[in-house]
């Protein structure tokens, strides 16, 4: 497969200054960069007068709510909106936008698709993917201020919170001087970076603690100790009452694990299928590769599928193949 034809600024930014309706989505399941991306480049558009819808297949996770403007996330509307452009951020696939999305949106004559994933194949219009990138937020970073957009409240403090999340807060080596460069900056721009550091990561909802202790019953290591993995099952989310985003970023616990390379998480998903987060430590284990096997994809350190069930047999089959890599070392 070839990499894809990347457009320049110039071009998204003409369509951003010349177009005048837009819908952002971004990923089922979204993260923190997925709605911050949406928030900091709707909040841009909403400042130049332009008509902006916000739509997420999921909705807006819980613990993202402080973010101002995010009431304006919406779930898609069943009838296909009115719109001329359609961004899509930090979604590395087509169907990871979510099927009722992609209907809401199939009104639209022109795709961006703006994303940080290596393994985006560059499914729209114009493309602007940037692997180099720790977060989406930080290519629209670079790309609000080069543009000379508005930056708006709702801009920096999305920016900030789609970068931290994504970077493990500025700890992945994904992380670069420019990363903190952009951080001081929107310190600068006067983001409260101890109440928004705060909001994102001190209001757990207790509930997330009781999964912790229902994962940790589960946690297994390889004899040599290199992987790591444990696993959710359906019965716990009913049991504990759970929300999709109540397991984020829960998998950097075992990733931490002195000696563990590749940790992973097995999340038996509705309808028998089966949801794999995986981390490396290590470059040449690189689990996009591992996550390409089984048609998912995302980054050389952090990558996901999903995949069929049953449980036991996507194990298998998951761990299998990432033996298989160790083995190669
Ligand atoms: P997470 O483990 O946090 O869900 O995802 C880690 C990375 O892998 C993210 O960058 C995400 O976009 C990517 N990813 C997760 N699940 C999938 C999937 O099912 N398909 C693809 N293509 N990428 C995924
Ligand atoms: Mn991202």
């Amino acid at each position: 497969m070839n990499p894809p034809a990347l457009a320049t600024i110039e071009q998204i930014g003409d369509v951003l200054r010349t177009r005048q309706s837009f819908v952002i989505i971004s990923h089922v399941r979204p993260d923190g960069d997925a709605i911050g991306s949406q928030l900091a480049l709707g909040f841009s558009l909403l400042a130049m007068g332009k008509s902006v819808r916000f739509l997420n297949e999921d909705g807006l996770p819980e613990s993202l709510a402080f973010l101002p403007g995010s009431e304006r996330i919406e779930f898609p509307p069943d009838e296909p909106l009115d719109v001329e452009v359609a961004i899509a951020l930090d979604t590395s696939t087509r169907p990871r936008l979510g099927e009722r999305a992609l209907h809401a949106a199939s009104k639209a004559s022109l795709w961006l698709n703006i994303d940080h994933h290596i393994s985006n194949p560059g499914y729209a219009d114009i493309n602007l993917i940037d692997s180099t990138s720790p977060a989406t937020g930080q290519v629209l970073y670079e790309l609000i201020t080069k543009l000379g957009l508005p930056f708006s409240v709702e801009t920096r403090d999305a920016i900030y919170v789609a970068i931290s999340t994504d970077t493990g807060s500025f700890q992945y080596p994904s992380t670069t001087a420019r990363t903190y460069d952009i951080a001081a900056d929107l310190i600068r721009r006067g983001l409260d970076v101890g109440q928004t550091n705060s909001q994102t990561y001190d209001e757990l909802p207790f509930r997330r603690l009781e999964l912790m202790r229902a994962l940790l019953n589960t946690l297994e290591r390889s004899s040599d100790g290199i992987v790591a993995h444990w696993e959710l099952r359906e019965q716990t989310c009913v049991d504990l009452g759970l929300r999709p985003e109540d397991s984020e970023g829960l998998i950097d616990f075992i990733r931490a694990i002195r000696g563990v390379r590749v940790a992973v998480f097995f999340e038996e998903l509705p309808e028998g299928k089966v949801r794999v987060s995986m981390r490396s430590k290590d470059r040449q284990l690189d689990v996009c590769i591992i996550a390409s096997e089984f048609g998912g994809g995302g980054h050389s350190l952090a990558a996901g599928i999903r995949m069929p069930g049953p449980l036991e047999i996507a194990k298998a089959r998951v761990l299998g193949a990432i033996q298989k890599r160790v083995e190669m070392l």
